[in-house]
């Protein structure tokens, strides 16, 4: 079984209320078992939204209590990406995923590269929320970008 990231299988999830459908992806996995998540959605996040980054760190950082995940508009949503984070774990563990492939880029699905906080376009290395709980869990966590990475595994 697999997860996979809504927005990338053309749910309407993103925060401007559009998707990032990926037909390489979705053909790729046209006879694979998958299921779809959506953090910020299991978070309570409404579509659309503000777009959100996280201010002093990465991923693992926001679990640690040590950087948070502001909103364009100036709120601090970082419980709603923690508990989307934990909400997209518990049913990755319920149906035994042990292969993710998210949304690059993303402040709760990126698993290399995120937007620095600065709402400026600028990035830095590190995970978002959700892929940096995965990973501690060891869950093998991809991105769209990495499709020779995907082929491999499958
Ligand atoms: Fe939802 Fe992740 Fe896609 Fe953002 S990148 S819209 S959190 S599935």
């Amino acid at each position: 079984m697999i997860v996979v990231s809504s927005c990338l299988l053309g749910e309407d999830c993103r925060y401007n209320g559009n998707n990032n459908y990926d037909r390489r992806i979705t053909e790729l996995l046209e006879d694979k078992e998958i299921i779809s998540i959506c953090p910020e959605v299991f978070g309570g996040l409404s579509t659309p939204r503000p777009p959100a980054e996280i201010q002093g760190g990465d991923g693992e950082d926001v679990l640690e209590g040590i950087a948070r995940v502001i909103d364009k508009e100036g709120n601090d949503i970082t419980k709603n990406f923690i508990e989307g984070a934990r909400e997209s774990l518990s049913l990755i563990k319920e149906y035994g995923c042990t292969l993710a492939i998210l949304k690059a880029k993303s402040p709760s699905c990126g698993s290399k590269i995120i937007y620095d906080g600065s709402f400026t376009g600028n990035k830095r290395v590190g995970a978002g929320v959700t892929t940096a709980l995965l990973k501690k869990e060891g869950i093998e966590v991809f991105n769209e970008e990495e499709i020779d990475r995907i082929i491999a595994k499958l």
